[in-house]
């Protein structure tokens, strides 16, 4: 087994006129506290990822993503920290910025890959690694059933019982997480897709779901879709920093934020109701982002 320090992170109150205006009383869970660089829901989602790999004897952990993915980097450092090796199959041309330069100091060993290969990750695994016993295939995004089930932890953090929760979604795997976690608690879950399209999240959150649990997906705030942003959205997300103190960023957590405060404005929420954001982290991919801003 693999000693892990405790995963945890605390809840915050969030102040701002607007929800004083409304009668709200508004938290933030800040998971991006949990380690710089295995940020947020990344290191839940790889905590039983690497039980599993270890158990089975496997020290090479090998895994996909974009050039900004905060997978990659997060799989990295953690393959770093608990004496794993790592490769990366990064989605395109070469290039080099910040999250892959830090990917490199952690170790991985980076395999550009074209778009069309890319495709199919289990055979880029099976061509690469076919022959290496030691090799462990992680999904893109960290997306699986022992990814959800390190997510739904974080439920036992909670200081209290919250009338709404909103979370990101990539994969949807954090979400489906909270909501195992939650059971048949009365909190409704607000899903905010960072893709276009993201209906078909749905597919993939009730695939991890242990129970009929219900939760509303939000699929109207991609601003254009997955890593798109726009001026409203980069304003928007300058003032929430400059507000609370609280680093946000325009793939995950700035469209989930946005999306909230878009629907406190239409009075979607009933006076004193209390609401938990989830801070999924992912801020090393704002330095990816310097130009948008
Ligand atoms: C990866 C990521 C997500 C998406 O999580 P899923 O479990 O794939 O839905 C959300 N927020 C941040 C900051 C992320 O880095």
């Amino acid at each position: 087994m693999i000693e892990f320090d405790e995963i945890s992170s605390p809840v915050e109150q969030i102040h701002d006129d607007l929800f004083d205006a409304k009668g709200l009383k508004v938290f933030i869970k800040r998971d991006d506290m949990i380690h710089t660089f295995i940020s947020g829901n990344k290191w839940r989602k790889l905590k039983y990822v690497l039980c599993d790999a270890r158990q089975n004897g496997r020290n090479h952990l090998v895994t996909f993503g974009g050039a900004f993915s905060n997978h990659v980097i997060a799989t990295a450092a953690a393959a770093a920290k608990f004496g794993f090796t790592s490769t990366g199959f990064v989605r395109g041309e070469e290039v080099t910025n910040d999250t892959l330069f830090l990917c490199r100091l952690h170790g991985m060993q980076l395999i550009f890959t074209d778009r069309e290969s890319y495709r199919d990750k289990p055979a880029l695994f099976e061509k690469h690694f076919g022959g290496d016993s030691k090799a462990y295939f992680i999904d893109e995004g960290g997306a699986s059933a022992l990814g959800a089930r390190g997510c739904a932890e974080m439920v036992a953090e909670f200081p209290n019982v919250y009338d709404h929760i909103f979370c990101a979604a990539g994969t949807g795997t954090t979400a489906a997480g909270i909501l195992n976690g939650l059971k048949d608690l009365p909190t409704q879950i607000h899903v905010v897709s960072a893709l276009k399209g993201g209906e078909f999240l749905k597919d993939d959150i009730d695939g991890y779901l242990e129970g009929k649990y219900r939760y509303e997906l939000h699929t109207d705030y991609h601003f254009g879709g997955y890593a798109k942003t726009t001026l409203e959205l980069t304003d928007f997300i300058k003032s929430f920093i400059e507000r609370t103190g609280i680093l946000i960023e325009p793939v995950y957590t700035g469209k989930m934020m946005y999306a909230f405060y878009d629907m406190v404005k239409r009075d979607t929420f009933a006076p004193e109701s209390s609401i938990l954001a989830i801070h999924t982290g992912g801020l090393i991919g704002l330095l990816g982002m310097r130009d948008k801003f």
